[in-house]
């Protein structure tokens, strides 16, 4: 598309004035624009995920050496070799291949989102469906979809850096030009791809889209989920090269020595590099890969989405959860319960989503028109609001529900925005204000957007041609002391100190009872054209008004499992304090001794100060997001690893300071989401919880495979070695030594990453972040176990030798019990603290499953004649199948008898 073209289409959105494009209109620019993007990353392609699989050194060098043994005549052996590799390249494929497919989908379930308006409804879409034309909302926070025209802007400021390199905010207004004018670069009303809301609210018309916008000059410059490694896999990475180069110099003793003893070169030498590949455990990093992209499939059935792997690891390390109150804590719907105007406090009867009910003083009900400051109130609360209600829709509905909403009363309504705002403006309705009342009254001609550092929020509107007045709710704290004057029900009259402590000693009271509360006022402005920074200034006070936002009911076994878990959980809110603590002691935050402090006293402590009573504070209120800042800070250096939840576009800093930022999925802005490492779908503090027990159950399961496969692998190079060690023949063949390999080292691994939780999961202390992946005595499991594995090989090698002085024969027990032992040390591996009596086995069904195909694979190269030939293998016999089923047995007997296995 050309530019030219785009910006005659935008012309003809901008004429759709309030309405937008219609959805059809819509999909046709979509088709002909294309998508909202830039330029796509490079995905990894499949064939590249497939030529990986053999460019591993060692792997190279046994193709080879298979390439040699095919001239010198053994055919079947490396045929069998060859597709041993083949067998293994291709599990590893699918592995990879469906680990890049799952990270991919998960980044484009974070792809951003943008607010548009189509066929006259305000609705959210993936940004990438975006088109020229499109009329578009901002708020502050947002990250703007694609380059647009502002058509409305109140306040806007917008942070273009990511273009300019200009770090202060931008204002933006309708004019062209600034008031140096001239620079096209500088239209002040146009608003660009990337950049950030700061302050205010728009609409625009989008102008261009994907390539075409600004950004798209600057490709590189796309956001997403990032391809981090997490510190455990670093750590793995390391570690994999010592383990590499030990296992390289065992396996060139192994050979060396066995060429010395005699053997034929060509055998040793394939022995040596098949051993090399068995014993390199060069599968653990993917498999690593794996168990995190399972874990983040499962986080994200549970509603958290990971953005940055190393969350998944942090955590399990987690030892506080500082949430948010509205909407995390609380279910965000609101219903104003009291109103306090003209010093009487009225109670509101009714639901949060009809305007059913009414007022009453008591239990008596009243009629708002005889309490004129109360009707105010809601009058204020009611314009001095940007949430859209809308009669719900009757979908849902019975008959009677839709015969009952012919009577508007009984209607049911829906909120989209603000839920206070949405509470207020329901009340207001059931006052006889709706919104099509207050719009015939009053026309906005401007607005001072809510913004929780200032905590309030201004509309200027004008009443019949001449009147113009400013109407202001917020914190009622904040709203008093902009106030000189108080709405009576006897008239207006001054507001002194007496009556401003007895409004606030009913704000208490009213916060007391968990209410939020907020308070309204107004003044009359004598022209249209009045100062912004005067308008919330010498108010009228008029009242309170109070609304229930009843604590989430699954917050309650979330906090309870925290406490189980050693986590300790944290409220950090912009509501009064009085409100705070009353809801947090209905959900156990908050218990008798603990503290509360507010921002005020914030303001007054430095770090030092806070770092002495922060790990007794269950509660932060009226704190603004410059303190979360501080609070994270103080308890990261107070050892702790902090999760912080954030939804403002002010909360970023404070997000991305913590271990894990948690930002809000509904309620969330862009900036907030880009900076967080977890995003909750649903708010919910429980699902914060929820990814904590998945946090540890995955980094659990890692371990629980780690020991698998090194006590494994010690044990296939110690046979190998100990047996050079003794003199004895080799006890397994190279085309052995792989097979096993393939047997054991692919499925039952990889079913251990699926385990289920153990049951004291979330009973245990979190992990500290230092601590070593072979910490509470793993090295010395893995190690004992190795070799208890490597003996029981060896022993039945050297015992079948000694009663059958068959090699033969004595090979193929060695082979079946070095699969056999390792096939039951992988239920062992289940659990630390359990022996193998204890441990469920049917809970994890693909890991029974992988074994019995494993032992089926084992079973079949021993039995089926065709390839006892090509794997130097004879059936067993009665005796030797006892010796097998002994040894292989007596490690797990004796560690259940004797508890060894971790106790
Ligand atoms: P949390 O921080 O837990 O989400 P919160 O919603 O109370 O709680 P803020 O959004 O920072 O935090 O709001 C701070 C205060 O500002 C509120 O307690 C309320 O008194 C006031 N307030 C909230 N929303 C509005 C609004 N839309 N208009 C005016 N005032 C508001």
């Amino acid at each position: 598309m050309r530019v030219s073209e785009a910006k005659a289409e935008n012309t003809t959105g901008s004429k759709k004035g309030h309405t937008g494009l219609s959805q059809k209109e819509a999909s046709r620019k979509h088709e002909k624009y294309g998508p909202n993007t830039i330029v796509q990353k490079k995905k990894v392609s499949p064939i590249k995920i497939l030529l990986d699989q053999f460019s591993d050194f060692m792997v190279i060098i046994l193709l080879a050496c298979t390439v040699i043994s095919t001239f010198m005549g053994e055919i079947t052996e490396s045929v069998t070799i060859i597709a041993i590799i083949a067998v293994n390249a291709v599990l590893g494929f699918v592995q990879e291949y469906k680990t890049e497919r799952t990270m991919e989908a998960l980044k484009s379930l974070a792809a951003p989102a943008a607010r548009v308006i189509r066929d006259g409804i305000l609705c959210s879409i993936p940004a990438e469906q975006l088109v020229p034309g499109d009329l578009t909302v901002l708020e502050a926070g947002d990250r703007v979809p694609a380059d647009a025209i502002l058509i409305e802007a109140n306040n806007l400021q917008v942070d273009e850096s990511l273009l300019t390199g200009e770090s202060h905010p931008v204002e933006k207004s309708l004019q062209e030009y600034g008031k140096e004018g001239g620079s096209t670069d500088k239209k002040l009303n146009k608003v660009f791809m990337g950049t950030i809301v700061i302050n205010g609210r728009a609409r625009a018309v989008v102008h261009s889209t994907g390539m075409l916008t600004e950004m798209g000059r600057i490709a590189d410059m796309i956001q997403g989920i990032e391809d981090e490694q997490t510190p455990l896999q670093k750590r793995l990475d390391h570690l994999g090269r010592y383990i590499v180069y030990g296992c390289l110099i065992i396996c060139f003793i192994v050979s060396v020595a066995g060429i010395l003893r005699g053997e034929a070169l060509f055998t040793m030498l394939l022995a040596g590099i098949s051993l090399a590949v068995a014993a390199v455990p060069e599968g653990l990093p993917a498999i690593v890969t794996i168990a995190l992209a399972l874990g983040v499939q499962r986080m994200l059935k549970r509603n958290a989405l990971i953005r940055k792997l190393p969350a998944v690891e942090t955590l399990g390390c987690a030892s506080v959860i500082c949430s948010d109150k509205t909407g995390t804590l609380t279910e965000n719907k609101m219903t104003v319960r009291k109103i306090y105007a003209g010093e009487s406090i009225l109670n509101v009867t009714g639901d949060g989503h009809s305007f059913e009910g009414g007022f009453a003083i008591g239990n008596k009900e009243v009629r708002l028109q005889k309490l004129y400051p109360a009707k105010l109130a809601l009058e204020i609360g009611g314009i001095c609001n940007n949430a859209k209600i809308s009669p719900a829709s009757d979908q849902d509905k019975g008959a009677l529900g839709k015969i009952k909403s012919v009577l508007t009363k009984h209607q049911r309504w829906e909120g989209s925005g603000d839920p206070t705002e949405t509470a207020i403006a329901i009340a207001a309705g059931k006052a006889g204000l709706s919104p099509e009342v207050l719009d015939r009254l009053y026309t906005r001609i401007d607005e001072l957007p809510f913004d929780s550092e200032r905590k309030c929020m201004t509309v200027v509107c004008t009443r019949g041609v001449r009147e113009v007045f400013a109407f202001t709710k917020g914190a009622p704290d904040v709203i008093i002391e902009k106030c000189n004057k108080i709405h009576t029900a006897n008239g207006i009259i001054e507001l002194n100190r007496v009556i401003k402590k007895s409004i606030m000693k009913i704000n208490d009271n009213m916060a007391g009872e968990a209410l939020r509360v907020l308070g309204v006022a107004y003044r009359q402005l004598d022209s249209k054209s009045c100062e912004k920074r005067q308008l919330e200034q010498d108010l009228i006070f008029v009242g309170l008004i109070g609304m229930i936002d009843p604590p989430r009911r699954e917050a309650v076994e979330a906090v309870r499992k925290c406490r189980m878990a050693g986590i300790k959980p944290v409220m950090i809110t912009g509501d009064h304090k009085v409100t705070a603590t009353a809801i947090a002691k209905e959900i156990d935050i908050y218990s008798e001794g603990d503290r509360v402090i507010t921002g005020d006293e914030l303001d007054r402590m430095d770090d030092e100060m806070l770092a002495r009573v922060a790990d007794d504070t269950a509660v932060y209120a009226r704190v603004s997001p410059k303190h979360k800042l501080m609070i994270v800070r103080v308890l990261k250096k107070l050892g702790h690893i902090v999760a912080m939840t954030g939804d403002g576009v002010n909360d970023a800093p404070a997000v991305k300071e913590a271990d894990i930022g948690v930002a809000m999925g509904v309620t969330g802005t862009d900036v907030t989401k880009e900076a967080s490492s977890i995003i909750l779908m649903d708010d919910n503090f429980a699902t914060i919880v929820a990814a904590i027990e998945e946090g540890r159950v995955i980094y659990n399961n890692i371990r629980k495979f780690i020991r698998y496969m090194l006590a494994c692998n010690i044990g296939e190079v110690l046979t190998m070695f100990l047996g050079m060690l003794m003199g004895l023949p080799l006890p397994l063949l190279p085309i052995q030594i792989l097979w096993v390999n393939l047997v054991t080292d692919g499925l039952p691994a990889i079913a251990l990453g699926l385990d289920p939780p153990e049951r004291d999961i979330m009973m245990r202390p979190p992990r500290g972040s230092k601590e070593n992946i072979f910490a509470h005595g793993l090295l010395s499991l893995i190690l004992f176990r190795g070799i208890l594995i490597g003996l029981s090989t060896l022993a039945v090698f050297t015992s079948v030798m000694h009663f059958k002085a068959d090699v033969d024969t004595a090979r193929t027990a060695a082979f079946l019990t070095l699969v056999i032992t390792q096939l039951i040390h992988v239920f062992e591996c289940k659990s630390e603290k359990k022996t193998i009596f204890e441990i469920p086995v049917f809970n994890n069904i693909p890991l029974v499953i992988s074994v019995v195909i494993s032992l089926a694979m084992i079973l079949g190269v021993i039995y089926i004649p065709a390839l006892q030939g090509i794997f130097n293998t004879v059936p067993l016999e009665a005796g030797e199948w006892l010796m097998v089923a002994g040894f292989s047995l007596l490690a797990p007997i004796a560690s259940g008898f004797f508890s060894i296995n971790g106790k």
